[in-house]
């Protein structure tokens, strides 16, 4: 749209009434999503660009592809854009993902995100294990600090879909990561043999890892596999009345 038409239906807008201006807001929204996505993806990758066949560092932009720049390797000729060779390489509907990744912060189940966006829930499956699957390359080599460390549990069913058997625990957004408070586990604990136990510890800037660590209740050999090697030596950990954490950090001269 030319700029003066623009300003004349910018200069409109004020005139809408409250569903108007909601009806407006829908239909950009997909849009908007779409060019948070491109941004992000182009700020992310713009520095180390780099031929996915051959790695070399110099390419020409090539077009455009399902919403992205195509480039094109000056040493080999492939063309690619910034998604070839990771998981999200060919997913549609782009301008969704980041309202996606809040229906997991959510800890919303396939259908129900599915439903919330308006996609098959084919599609949100297939996003789950994508996006997920980025998330476990993404994980922090050390702990440092303050490192809470706490269990949730998870029934064996539920594994595939991290759909968790309880509502999740919103705290400062990213409820599915957060280690869970002392006091939730009582209602478990009868039947805690039936669940998957999942580790999850994290520090205060954030870093989290999880783990699942099978069947039943916690225990130290299993602290020592999945949380120890990822634990800074000098970390102090804080944890709940959960008697596995002592003799654990006894044992590896850890604060606790
Ligand atoms: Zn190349």
């Amino acid at each position: 749209m030319k700029a003066p038409n623009f300003e004349k239906l910018f200069a409109q807008l004020a005139l809408l009434n409250q569903p108007q201006r909601q009806q407006v807001l829908a239909a950009l929204h997909p849009a908007a999503g779409l060019d948070r996505v491109v941004a992000l993806i182009d700020e992310i990758r713009s520095k180390g660009r780099r031929c996915p066949d051959c790695g070399y560092e110099r390419c020409h932009r090539h077009g455009h592809a399902n919403d992205l720049q195509r480039f094109r390797c000056c040493a080999c000729g492939r063309t690619f854009n910034d998604l070839t060779g990771t998981p999200l390489a060919r997913l549609r509907h782009k301008g969704k993902w980041l309202d996606y990744l809040d229906t997991i912060v959510d800890s919303r189940t396939v259908r129900s995100a599915a439903k919330r966006l308006g996609v098959h829930p084919n599609t949100t499956f297939r996003w789950r294990h994508r996006f997920l699957d980025r998330v476990k390359d993404d994980r922090p080599e050390r702990l440092l600090g303050i490192v809470e460390a706490d269990e949730t549990f998870l029934l064996e069913s539920q594994k595939g879909s991290r759909k968790l058997d309880r509502k999740p625990r919103k705290r400062g957004g990213r409820a599915a990561l957060q280690p869970r408070k002392r006091g939730g586990r009582a209602a478990l604990r009868g039947i805690s043999h039936h669940l998957d136990c999942i580790l999850v510890a994290r520090d205060r800037s954030g870093q989290t890892i999880d783990a699942i660590t099978g069947r039943g209740a916690l225990k130290v050999a299993q602290l020592v596999k999945h949380l120890l090697p990822k634990l800074d030596p000098q970390a102090l950990l804080v944890t709940d009345a959960n008697a596995v954490y002592p003799p654990f950090a006894r044992a590896h001269g850890i604060a606790h």
